[in-house]
């Protein structure tokens, strides 16, 4: 009784303050409301027309789930506080919960969409200046794929240049792809998922790299994507494919935390500057079950090779076929630069050379997708 008390009379001291039946209702008050309410200045009653704002911002998105937030002009805080202050109230919802709980639960209902605090696929954010215009921005939880491609034809680069304006962030020159093209393995498929996604700015994660003169056979070369802010979230797979390049992606539920192992069969084109005869051959074949040193980021690292074949194509050439430890540089590791050892140059005696390389397949060690 006596806490029921105490509140009404902190409840009849709002007397001394015009509001709205909105900001009445949130401090517990039924007397008359009266415009233009000192706290928010209309903008409670703004709120039909905030939820036609985000029905029509949202209407391209594909979405289950969404969270609404908001950033409220200071003056809408300040005169809260400082009424409260003065009437010494505590613990009640302010202004901008009310408003979010109130259009969420209405957006919720009109669009069948669920609420969901953790992880939605919809971000809704309404900015609202002090004159209480609302401008109402989205953004949809990036996705990520898995997938494999492989390369049919020779002199397409793996990897594309970033849009020189936007470097990679994205802007209108590049129809926020932050690519520079699409001539490239990542810019095909990007283009790809782009389409089906209708999202923006695809950054790739690759298991390895090749030379733009490499052919990458058999499964093709695994890869990750993401792509940011997409519109078609309920996708089963993507098809990327151009003269040069074929992909298959798939959807997957996070991008590996760890780094993710592979092994790696290597053709390797080989010049050398002496003759080659049956020694060398053999030589070379020792190399299997050896493991190749190199420095890297100030420490040595080790790559294994696990199996390799040689066969001798005439004096100068001869063509390697390695399966080793993905992130062994190929051609490093037959000029035997940058401290490769034991290194084919080295081993045999004489200068060679990488002429080309392809990729004949890649075989993931420890993911979490296939
Ligand atoms: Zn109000
Ligand atoms: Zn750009």
């Amino acid at each position: 009784m006596a806490l029921a008390d105490a509140r009404n009379i902190l409840v009849s001291r709002l007397k001394k303050y015009k509001l709205c039946k909105d900001c009445l209702d949130r401090h517990g008050s039924r007397q008359k409301p009266e415009e233009p309410c000192y706290i928010c200045r209309g903008l409670m009653s703004e709120k039909e027309v905030i939820i036609k704002k985000i029905v029509s911002t949202t209407k391209g998105y594909q979405f289950d789930t969404f969270l609404l937030g908001a950033t409220l002009p200071t003056q809408i805080y300040e005169r809260e506080d400082a009424m409260r202050a003065r009437l010494k109230m505590r613990g009640m919802e302010s202004a901008k919960s009310q408003l979010t709980r109130e259009i969420g639960m209405a957006f919720a209902r009109i669009s069948g969409k669920k609420v969901d605090y953790l992880l939605p696929d919809l971000a809704i954010n309404l900015v609202i200046d002090k004159e209480n215009n609302v401008e109402v921005s989205t953004q949809s939880r990036p996705l990520t794929f898995m997938g494999r491609y492989k390369k049919k034809t020779k002199g397409f680069p793996q990897k594309q240049e970033r849009c020189t304006k936007c470097e990679g962030k994205g802007c209108n020159d590049c129809g926020h792809s932050g690519l520079s093209g699409y001539e490239s393995v990542e810019g095909v498929i990007a283009r790809s998922i782009m389409t089906a996604t209708k999202g923006e700015t695809p950054k790739f994660s690759w298991l390895g790299s090749e030379d733009r003169s490499s052919l990458v056979l058999g499964k093709g070369r695994p890869f990750y994507a993401k792509v940011l802010d997409p519109r078609k979230r309920k996708l089963r797979s993507i098809r990327a494919s151009s003269d040069s390049v074929v992909a298959t992606l798939s959807p997957t539920k996070s991008l590996p935390t760890v780094p993710v192992r592979f092994i790696v069969k290597t053709r390797i084109l080989i010049r050398c500057e002496k003759n080659l005869d049956g020694k060398d051959l053999k030589k070379i074949r020792s190399l299997a079950g050896a493991e190749i040193k190199f420095n890297s980021r100030a420490r040595t690292a080790t790559k294994k090779i696990y199996a390799i074949a040689a066969r001798r194509v005439d004096d100068h050439n001869l063509i390697l076929t390695i399966l080793a430890d993905g992130g062994l540089m190929i051609k490093q590791f037959v000029g035997g630069e940058e401290y490769m050892k034991p290194n084919v140059s080295e081993l045999l005696g004489t200068k060679c050379d990488c002429t080309t390389f392809d990729i004949l397949d890649v075989q993931v060690q420890n993911s979490l997708a296939s």
